[in-house]
């Protein structure tokens, strides 16, 4: 279990990843988790920085995708958040339970990609990092935007990520 929360690569922030050379890698689709790693926890709605450099991505041939362990309310009213044109281009699944394997299979699935062609980015060793390694995705760990407002489940958790960072 222990060698699966480590993080195939880390990097500062969403914005810092180097996308060229992960497509030179064969990645071909990018999953993200919200709370922590596209925005902070009480940030409904994405930004507009978010926004344009997702459009970005898709722009480049990535598929793009949000596993969130969050309830559907708060997935739907982000997504909703960008423009429609952009909107209909990002796959999404709510409730993801990770680190179980299914929501990444969905995601796969609707991106049409095998594992090895996607690629994971989350703040949380035990949920974003651990599943996507369990699914065979290239794994990339984020510090949390701002840790300062997350959910007392979430801080415990932080607890037992501090031997593995
Ligand atoms: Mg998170």
């Amino acid at each position: 279990m222990f060698r699966k929360l480590k993080p195939d690569i880390k990097c500062a922030s969403i914005y810092e990843l180097d996308t060229e050379s992960l497509r030179r890698g064969g990645v071909r689709g990018l999953f993200f988790d919200i709370d922590n790693t596209m925005e902070p926890y009480s940030t409904p709605l994405p930004s507009e920085k978010l926004t344009e450099w997702l459009r970005g991505l898709t722009a480049e041939g990535f598929a793009v995708g949000i596993l969130s362990n969050a309830r559907q309310a708060r997935i739907a009213k982000f997504v909703d958040g960008f423009p429609p044109e952009l909107r209909d281009r990002i796959l999404y699944v709510y409730k993801a339970a990770k680190p179980l394997k299914k929501g990444f299979r969905k995601l796969l699935t609707s991106a049409g990609i095998e594992p090895n062609e996607g690629a994971m980015i989350g703040d949380q060793l035990y949920t974003d990092i651990w599943g996507g390694n369990r699914a065979g995705l290239t794994t990339i760990l984020v510090p949390p935007i701002d840790p300062s407002i997350e959910p007392p489940f979430v801080r415990f958790k932080r607890i037992f990520e501090k031997p593995f960072l």
